[in-house]
């Protein structure tokens, strides 16, 4: 595949005896460049305001679609073996269904499997990834219906540039140009009592089908104002590790919000991941109704998170009157308690410097409505250069 918009998750430890090395925590191959990415968002922007124009002008159609169509795609390495060797059973097949249709039930959006097949090709099985000749072979030879259909192949990861990758997809927008490129490839181990810890749950397709179906990482962009170009999840640093439910990070503390581990669009482990936002099934439905011609219903725009305002406002006023009590009287007592000393410094200085950094998040709500005005003046012109570094991810493998 030689899209530049394809995901992968990258798995480096070992779970699986003599298997391909894996880790304990999902990294990212993401080959997103930004010039692709503001490229994809501007058609995007483009299309989805013709769309709506086309839809009104031929009468609004808002009935519900039905289930997306999903054909499964089981690649073996050996025809009379274990599930090791890809022998995925039609009973975790359907149970991988009922995890995707519970992690999408909220959004509205639900999956019909329509057929299972399974293929004995070792190289397919073994080497299959983003760039590889062999998933484009796999893929042109295997992949069925249209757009609107989602197309699961189920692979080994074990050689090569595959080796360790615990899934990737290609993006809505990538049909046009690449259509028998379309679908997702997760590893048969991910898949609902698998063999690989942590991420054996069924939800590394549950994320790829958001990636097919046109998000982005919540990460994406770092702490950057657009990010993910979804407004209402919480900017986030880098991608999250384990499940930190009880601690759960704030990689950009300028918004006085927490990282979004239980998005399904993060890389916790899959116990963590349980939610979609409302952000994201809006940009769900633009993206199939757009580019996929699935006939989802135009969703009211979504807001920025509230920020947690109640337990910060009382602190925030007693912040200005620090600066009076200028701890520094303090001070005459440094030759005698010389420890003393460091210790009444260091908490004012760090809560003042934030302060005003975290003022200027209320001006984020602003940022989606701008990007939905006819946005091809604000993406031509290319001030944006300068924010190039952070697209590019320092956890990219
Ligand atoms: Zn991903």
């Amino acid at each position: 595949m030689k899209s530049a918009l394809a995901i992968a998750f990258l798995v480096s430890a070992s779970f699986v005896a003599g298997g391909p090395i894996r880790s304990s925590s999902r990294q990212c191959g993401t080959r997103i460049s930004k010039g692709k990415m503001i490229a994809a968002e501007k058609q995007f922007q483009a299309l989805k305001e013709s769309r709506l124009t086309m839809k009104a002008a031929a009468g609004a159609d808002d009935s519900t679609p039905g289930p997306i169509n999903v054909y499964f795609h089981v690649i073996n390495k050996n025809e009379t073996g274990t599930r090791d060797d890809g022998l995925i059973e039609d009973d975790i097949i359907e149970k991988q269904m009922k995890v995707l249709n519970e992690g999408y039930e909220q959004s509205g959006i639900s999956f019909k499997l329509q057929n299972t097949s399974r293929v004995h090709n070792p190289e397919w099985f073994s080497s299959a990834s983003p760039d590889s000749a062999y998933q484009t072979d796999m893929k042109k030879q295997l992949r069925q219906g249209g757009p609107g259909d989602l197309n699961v192949y189920l692979v080994g990861f074990e050689k090569g540039d595959a080796e360790g990758l615990l899934g990737y997809a290609t993006f809505p927008s990538d049909y046009e140009g690449a259509p028998e490129d379309d679908g997702v490839v997760v590893l048969h181990s991910s898949l609902p009592e698998g063999s690989t810890a942590k991420f054996n749950e069924g939800k590394t397709l549950t994320h790829e089908v958001g990636h097919w179906a046109g998000l982005y990482h919540t990460f994406q962009g770092g702490c950057s104002k657009d990010g993910d170009q979804v407004a209402d999840t919480a900017p986030q640093g880098r991608p999250t590790s384990g499940c930190p439910r009880d601690n759960a990070p704030d990689t950009c503390p300028g918004d006085k919000l927490t990282d979004p581990i239980h998005n399904f669009m993060d890389y916790s482990d899959d116990e963590c991941l349980t939610e979609f936002t409302p952000g994201q099934k809006k940009r769900m439905y633009d993206q199939m109704r757009v580019f996929r011609k699935i006939n989802y219903p135009e969703l009211p725009e979504v807001g920025a998170p509230e920020t947690p305002a109640e337990p910060e406002t009382p602190t925030e006023p007693e912040t200005p009157t620090e600066p009076e009590t200028p701890a520094e009287p303090e001070t005459p007592t440094e030759p005698t308690t010389p420890t003393e000393s460091t210790t009444p410094t260091e908490p004012t200085t760090p809560t003042e410097s934030t302060t005003p950094t975290e003022s200027g998040t209320p001006t984020e709500p602003e940022t989606p409505t701008e990007s939905e005005a006819p946005s091809e003046p604000e993406t031509s012109a290319e001030p944006e250069t300068p924010e190039e570094p952070e697209f590019e991810f320092p956890w990219e493998f």
